[in-house]
């Protein structure tokens, strides 16, 4: 039998089959030998197979299907193993807004290249429109064709007022779903308009703890009333805490991605050296400033010490 991983306790894996049964699993007892060195061998959202006795209670996994992607979270101690939060992941939504709080731009990046740099589509999401004045209605324009131009879906809504909630609905059905963002953006107060079946309390869902603040042990996915899931995983902050080398930050930059190969040189950091293919499309206005500004505070570690992308260090300190 088959099906996907929807909960994880640590020892018991809940499998949903494609006919909608829920099935209590346990895994194989050799299974953590094999290979990869995690502390989880399986992960919500893993599809499995298992076996299940007519006689018995539960049902036993023996085999994963490859994953698409997986968000891992490297463990500091060390022992040098990593734990998987989740894996095959359709889209991870990066909630932000431009007012109370002003989630920045460095933020918004950083999350991108590291979606990038673990293969998980990502689209954004513009929350309290309804509060934006004209100035900030004009950087919401300039943010929407920056991010557009270089293949990212930008979404406009307001929870509140229930405005632009069809398209992101849309983009939601039958896939699994990550919700991400600092805190006060509005996350919550947007699944719970998306879903009112979902009754989420603000700070509820894992991904939106403060540091700190006790967070549930269990990753789980919920189902969605439109159909689909959306992923509810402890940790995920640590989506934001990926080292790079200078080589991959440009790689995860799609703009950056293509013009490389034309730099004079191979090993080009795009910062100092002459011929450079990407100063040049900075200058001809190929590759937005504030991206590039943006890739250059990456580089230099700026802002490395932020807690990942759920909590915004200068709200944090107001
Ligand atoms: P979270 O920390 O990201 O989960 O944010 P919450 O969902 O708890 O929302 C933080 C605050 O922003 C709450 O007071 C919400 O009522 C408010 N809020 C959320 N979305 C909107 C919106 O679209 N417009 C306005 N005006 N307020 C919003
Ligand atoms: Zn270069």
């Amino acid at each position: 039998m088959q099906g996907i991983i929807i909960k994880t306790t640590g020892s018991w894996y809940y499998v949903q089959t494609p006919e909608g049964a829920i099935v209590d699993c346990k895994i194989k007892g050799n299974f953590r030998l094999k290979g990869i060195k995690t502390t989880n061998p399986v992960a919500i959202g893993d599809h499995v197979f298992f076996n299940k006795e007519v006689n018995e209670a539960h049902g036993v996994i023996y085999e994963i299907e490859t994953r698409r992607n997986c968000i891992i979270r490297k463990s500091v101690n060390l022992s040098k193993q990593s734990h998987i939060l989740a894996a095959n992941i359709d889209e991870a939504f990066l909630v932000v807004s431009l007012y109370q709080p002003r989630t920045p731009q460095g933020f918004m990046d950083r999350f991108i290249l590291t979606a990038e740099a673990y293969h998980v589509p990502v689209s954004l999401i513009f929350n309290k429109v309804d509060l934006y004045d004209a100035d900030t209605l004009a950087l919401l324009n300039v943010y929407i064709q920056m991010y557009q131009a270089i293949g990212y879906r930008c979404y406009v809504c307001s929870a509140t007022e229930k405005q632009g909630l069809t398209s992101i609905q849309t983009a939601m059905q039958n896939k699994v779903n990550l919700f991400s963002g600092n805190s006060g953006v509005g996350k919550s107060a947007l699944i719970n308009a998306l879903d009112p079946s979902l009754h989420i309390k603000t700070g509820n869902i894992s991904t939106y703890h403060n540091k700190g603040k006790h967070t549930t042990t269990f990753a789980e996915m919920h189902p969605l009333s439109f159909g689909g899931y959306i992923m509810d995983t402890p940790g995920i902050r640590e989506f934001g805490m990926v080292a790079f080398t200078t080589e991959e930050v440009s790689l995860y930059f799609p703009e950056m991605r293509h013009l490389k190969a034309h730099c004079q040189f191979n090993n080009c950091t795009h910062v100092h050296e002459p011929r450079c293919a990407i100063k040049q499309a900075v200058e001809e206005n190929k590759i937005h400033p504030w991206r590039y500004k943006s890739y250059l505070a990456i580089l230099k570690g700026e802002e490395v010490e932020t807690p990942g992308l759920i909590e915004n260090k200068q709200d944090a300190k107001k």
